[in-house]
C-alpha cells in the first residue's frame, strides 16, 4: 500500500528503530510508547486488521510477538507485559496496517485496561451459543 506509514517503514522510506525482522514480519519501537521498550510487530505484507490478515501471516506475527516478549523480559525485566491489538477505529486503531503491541508494564504507568462488567447466567449462555454457532 503506497500511502500506508507502516508499509513505508517496512520499505525503509520512514525511519524506525527496528529490533527484529524476518521474511514475513518486522518489529520496531512504537514512536509514542506506554513505556520504553514498547514494540510493534507487523506483517510485511499489508493487511488492514485481524479480519483481512491471512492466517499464515497472522501466525508469523504472533510468533514474532512471543519472541519479542521473551527478549523484553530478558532485556528490561519488566513487571509485566501486555500483548494488544486494536482492530478498527472504535477499538482504538489509528494505523490501518495490522499490528500487535508488545508493551512492557510497570506499576503506576497509567496504562488502562477495561472495567469489567457483570452478566447473568442466561446472557452468558446466549452469547456463548451465538459465538459457538460461528465456529
Ligand atoms: P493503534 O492505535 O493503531 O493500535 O496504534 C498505532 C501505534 O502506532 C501508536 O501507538 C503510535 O504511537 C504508533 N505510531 C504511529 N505512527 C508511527 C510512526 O511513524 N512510527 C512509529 N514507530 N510508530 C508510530
Ligand atoms: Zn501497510
Amino acid at each position: 500500500m503506497p500511502d500506508c506509514i507502516f508499509c513505508k517503514i517496512v520499505r525503509g522510506e520512514i525511519p524506525s528503530y527496528k529490533v527484529y525482522e524476518d521474511d514475513k514480519t518486522y518489529a520496531f519501537l512504537d514512536i509514542s510508547p506506554v513505556n520504553m521498550g514498547h514494540v510493534l510487530v507487523i506483517p510485511k505484507k499489508h493487511a488492514t486488521d485481524i479480519f483481512e490478515i491471512e492466517e499464515a501471516e497472522w501466525n508469523s506475527v504472533t510468533s514474532t510477538a512471543r519472541t519479542i516478549a521473551h527478549a523484553l523480559e530478558k532485556a528490561l525485566a519488566p513487571e509485566g507485559i501486555n500483548l494488544v491489538m486494536n482492530n478498527r477505529q472504535k477499538a482504538g486503531q489509528a494505523v490501518f496496517h495490522a499490528h500487535v503491541h508488545v508493551v512492557p508494564r510497570s506499576e503506576g504507568d497509567r496504562y488502562k485496561t477495561w472495567l469489567g462488567k457483570g452478566f447473568s447466567e442466561a446472557e452468558g449462555e446466549t452469547i456463548a451459543e451465538k459465538i459457538k454457532a460461528e465456529l
